[in-house]
């Protein structure tokens, strides 16, 4: 049996991190194979035994909470099951990892290399647009005394530009709240880009260009790698992105 699948970002090197790909799990049919969401409709067995081999991979206890498409950042002290509403975690206790799960909303995973404090981002549309990724920032700013400066990023595995189809309306309001290259607004195939709308949320919240690495994987094209709820229906599993603080 070979372990759950998890990417890894180069920026985020000697950090206990990863993004989780469908791969490597118990889940069948459409949660095939490593679903980490209990409440997508798997077989609860199967949902627990895809936590336990990543706990047994990771050594790590893991920080969820019940996301909700808004931008509230926890701070958690401990593994915790998703019960308290936010979409963002953060951390700064050794071996506990803030962790949000996806399947085309994009996960942001920060580090403050000098406290060790981290978290976990879950930037969907809604969610990129209200400014959870400066959220993120200034949590660990105002919580564990961070300057944005010195802070590593990494986008991960979302729903790319080549896939992210939106109403016109929509990629207007990215143009005109977000920026003008993180949307291309049309009378058809209108697209946003919330890797790139992230990367510039992040810059403008003080982090350096060179300090952010985007992963690049789009969710939607690679079927074999990961769940998308868009191209799945609505019907699929949930990766996660994680990263543990350091003391
Ligand atoms: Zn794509």
């Amino acid at each position: 049996m070979t372990g759950p699948g998890i990417l890894r970002a180069r920026i985020l090197a000697g950090l206990r991190h990863g993004f989780t790909t469908r791969e490597g799990g118990a889940s069948l049919g459409r949660h095939e194979s490593l679903n980490l969401s209990p409440t997508v409709g798997d077989d609860p067995a199967h949902v627990r035994e895809n936590w336990e081999r990543l706990r047994a991979a990771t050594g790590l206890a893991f920080a969820r909470v019940r996301q909700v498409h808004g931008c509230r950042v926890v701070e958690a002290s401990a593994g915790a099951d998703p019960a308290e509403e936010a979409d963002a975690v953060s951390t700064s206790v050794a071996g506990v990892a803030a962790c949000v799960s996806v399947a085309d909303c994009v996960p942001l995973l920060l580090a403050d290399p000098r406290s060790g404090a981290v978290a976990a981002v879950h930037a969907g549309w809604r969610g990129t647009m209200d400014g959870i990724a400066s959220a993120g920032v200034r949590a660990l700013v105002e919580r564990h005394g961070a300057r944005p400066g010195d802070l590593l990023a990494a986008v991960g595995p979302g729903i790319g530009p080549c896939c992210f189809e939106v109403s016109r309306d929509l990629a207007i309001r990215f143009r005109d709240g977000v920026d003008r290259t993180a949307a291309v607004a049309r009378e058809r195939g209108s697209r946003v880009d919330l890797w790139r709308a992230n990367e510039l949320l992040l810059r403008r919240a003080g982090m350096g260009r060179n300090r952010i690495e985007l992963l690049g994987r789009c969710t939607s094209c690679e079927e074999r790698v990961f769940f998308s709820h868009r191209r799945d229906e609505g019907v699929t599993g949930r990766q996660v992105a994680f990263i543990a603080a350091v003391s």
